[in-house]
């Protein structure tokens, strides 16, 4: 398994959500490189490995991307296993592929194991179905911070009947709701807002499209947390995800 980089998703926080391929590749890693997102209990799966921080709320203030690409280099070069472990599924807003392309280009075999994204157990966690026969015919996956400030275009995902998760979008509530209303969605179409999906500090509140910005400033909507906007955020929560004994 040396001279290797896994690109690992750990999952939303719940360190019970991790994949028995991730714990796996956590068991035989030399090198760990861990994202803020991912919660550090989950490094109980590799006691031996020498951890490092690269998160930018983490150890390593905001490290550059280049900087982590020439560290799993330099280390899958010396032969070791290195784990990159990512907050959630390492594909989804996670730059999984672009890592998996660089170290690919200089011959470095790559493997990435899914984790369960934020996006995925947020809404099952407080029991909302992303989809629902009669209610909701897709999900799409979006985010409200593109890096090159090229925007999404909300008024296609206003008309496209799907139920829309929002990744990285506390900052961004306001702008998200007048492209929406503007696009034609309706301005009491369900939403929720769920903060620190599957772990033990998860609060989510409910709203509308029209009163989500101010629902999010009296619930003190703080990141990490996606919005759920769509008819099955209105759906009463009998869904609960069974709570780990
Ligand atoms: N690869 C990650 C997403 C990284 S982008 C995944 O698949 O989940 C970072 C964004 O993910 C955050 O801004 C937030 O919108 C969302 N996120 C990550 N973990 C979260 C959590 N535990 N609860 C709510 N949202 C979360």
């Amino acid at each position: 398994m040396n001279a290797k980089v896994w690109l690992v998703g750990a999952g939303p926080g719940d360190p019970e959500l991790l994949t028995l391929k991730a714990v796996k590749a956590l068991q035989h890693a030399d090198i760990v490189m861990i994202d803020d997102l991912v919660n550090p209990a989950v490094l109980e799966h590799c006691p031996n490995a020498r951890v490092i921080p690269v998160g930018k709320r983490g150890g390593c203030r905001s490290t550059p991307q280049a900087f982590i690409h020439r560290l799993m280099l330099r280390y899958a070069r010396q032969d070791k296993c290195v784990v990159r472990l990512k907050g959630g599924d390492p594909c989804i807003f996670g730059r999984g592929s672009e890592e998996a392309d660089w170290l690919s280009a200089r011959g470095i075999p790559v493997e990435i194991v899914n984790g369960i994204t934020a996006g995925l157990s947020g809404p099952t966690a407080c029991g909302i179905p992303l989809t629902r026969r009669g209610i909701a015919r897709g999900v799409t996956l979006v985010t409200a911070h593109t890096q090159d400030d090229s925007t999404q275009d909300w008024a296609a995902l206003a008309k496209g009947g799907t139920t829309l998760v929002v990744y990285m979008g506390v900052a961004k509530l306001t702008e998200v709701r007048d492209s929406l209303l503007a696009g034609g969605m309706r301005s009491n179409m369900p939403v929720a807002l769920i903060e620190n999906a599957s772990l033990p500090q998860q609060r989510h509140c409910r709203s509308t499209l029209a009163a989500m910005q101010q629902a999010a400033t009296d619930f003190q909507l703080k990141s990490p947390a996606i919005l759920v906007i769509g008819e099955v955020a209105a759906l009463p929560a009998t869904l609960q995800l069974s709570q780990s004994a």
